[in-house]
């Protein structure tokens, strides 16, 4: 297996959020993580993580302390490491009062909630649907998996707020072709990192949305919101029978 992408980024509040994305892999993958203010001596802080993500709370009075972070994975047949990884450089106050203030604003005057699935990209194959010699799915709906050709699909799904603009109906005919029919543009805070292919499902209102695009926006090093583009996922799709199982 290869460590694709290994980021240590800071979220609101005083929380640290490593992320990570492997390729290669052969079954299941699990994750432990390490962590140190010096990267000789590192101390395990959390074994056997699944999902592609680990949200560290320890609480940090001074902003000049700071923290290694490295991660070791294993999956059936081999193990991957990380350099012990900072943050580029100490949380800056204005850096972190812009997403707090960008939280702020979602969560008290958008208030619309959603519930944030990880698409699975590796892992334990679908034992349903999975053709080890075609490598690709072979039944259509597939409530196994959900199409993603791994078990369960998503990750347990992560409570959000997010700003989704009005549906844009566009014309398939356009002779500009720019959007694409049912696909809108949103916005959210930094966690987690959106990836195209994720789901979104909104709590209230019940919609299901495909990420196809997501743009980071970095003030001073730190990634402070995440614009995306959806896509709405028709009613009659698999996606519908995902159960909800948080709420924010
Ligand atoms: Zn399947």
């Amino acid at each position: 297996m290869k460590l694709e992408e290994y980021k240590v980024y800071f979220s609101f509040p005083d929380a640290r959020i490593l992320w990570w994305r492997f390729s290669n892999t052969k079954g299941p993958v699990k994750v432990d993580v390490y962590r140190s203010q010096s990267p000789e001596e590192l101390e395990k802080i959390a074994e056997n993580v699944e999902e592609p993500f680990y949200y560290d709370m320890v609480p940090v009075s001074d902003r000049f302390v700071n923290f290694y972070y490295k991660i070791v994975a294993k999956d059936d047949i081999s193990q991957v490491e990380s350099e012990p990884t900072l943050l580029p450089f100490p949380p800056h106050p204005i850096a972190k009062s812009v997403v707090k203030m960008e939280r702020h604003y979602l969560e008290k005057f958008i208030k619309r909630r959603a519930n944030y699935y990880i698409r699975k990209r590796y892992g334990e194959r679908c034992i349903y649907c999975w053709d080890e010699i075609k490598m690709r799915t072979v039944k259509e709906n597939c409530e196994n998996c959900y199409g993603t050709g791994f078990v369960g699909g998503y990750y347990k799904p992560i409570g959000i707020y997010i700003q989704i603009m009005p549906l844009v109906r566009a014309s398939v005919l356009s002779p500009i072709g720019e959007t694409k029919p049912d696909e809108t543009q949103a916005w959210m805070s930094n966690f987690p990192l959106a990836t195209p292919g994720d789901l979104i499902v909104e709590v209230d209102l019940g919609y299901r949305w495909r990420v196809v695009a997501s743009t980071p926006f970095v003030f001073q090093g730190y990634i402070t919101r995440q614009d995306l583009r959806l896509s709405l996922i028709d009613v009659d799709a698999i996606e519908y029978k995902l159960d909800r199982r948080t709420e924010p």
